[in-house]
């Protein structure tokens, strides 16, 4: 159920009662090794559209402007600043919850906002008593890519490649890739730009092997994953 889609009356009758959740995807747009620019907003929104039969939801708008730091020097990548985004954030938390639903779950594809997405949460919770849940999904699913793949992922390596090879093949430019595009940051030092759109976080981490199985896999896993977290979540906060 898309919320851009319903009409007014419709939603009207769909809110509170029959939808008491709104998922919000939230991402950026950043360079991303062999992906496209859209990766951060491409998955949380597909994992929504997964997830919202289940979650009894509705999608709201997904919030596609993010954070961008430290790849932002890469061609095509965008930014707000930190403070208009967790302002921005605010107002649109506290606005759905105005919406009358009695949860959200903020999907968020990006790790550079995840301190402003939390804040953001915690400010809305604050004014509306809106339960919110804020998840980072490839957080949750690190041992699912180690399980699958038999190493760690990062930015747009291993995992994140894998979740957009599972959702849209045709945007990965596998001809493209070679090993030496990942790069292994090294403990102690912070570089702007970064000197790689491939990041990993240990060593052996982060290479791609563009098996669509294997993607396929790996994400389905990982919505399931996201899927009983918030299952459990929920049911936990029923007595609230
Ligand atoms: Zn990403």
């Amino acid at each position: 159920m898309l919320w851009e889609e319903l009409n007014w009356a419709e939603f009207e009758k769909l809110v509170p009662g029959t939808y008491d959740t709104a998922i919000l995807p939230v991402g950026t747009i950043e360079a991303h090794g062999v992906s496209p620019l859209g990766t951060d907003n491409l998955i949380p929104m597909e994992m929504a559209r997964r997830l919202a039969g289940d979650l009894k939801a509705i999608i709201a708008p997904p919030v596609n402007h993010g954070i961008t730091s430290s790849l932002l020097g890469y061609p095509g990548s965008l930014t707000v600043s930190s403070a208009t985004f967790e302002k921005y954030m605010t107002e649109i938390l506290v606005s759905i919850a105005a919406c009358r639903f009695d949860k959200i779950v903020v999907l968020n594809g990006h790790g550079g906002q995840i301190e402003q997405l939390g804040r953001a949460a915690k400010e809305a919770w604050n004014l509306k008593r809106v339960k919110i849940t804020v998840v980072h999904w490839w957080v949750c699913c690190d041992d699912i890519v180690e399980k699958i793949y038999g190493r760690g992922g990062g930015h747009a390596a291993t995992d994140e490649n894998a979740a957009v090879q599972a959702i849209r093949p045709d945007l990965i430019k596998a001809d493209l890739y070679s090993d030496d595009m990942v790069f292994n940051q090294p403990g102690g030092f912070t570089s702007y730009p970064n000197p790689g759109t491939i990041l990993a976080y240990k060593e052996g981490a982060g290479f791609i092997d563009f098996d669509q199985k294997k993607a396929e896999q790996y994400f389905e896993a990982a919505v399931e994953r996201v899927k009983s977290h918030l299952l459990d979540i929920f049911k936990r906060w029923e007595r609230l």
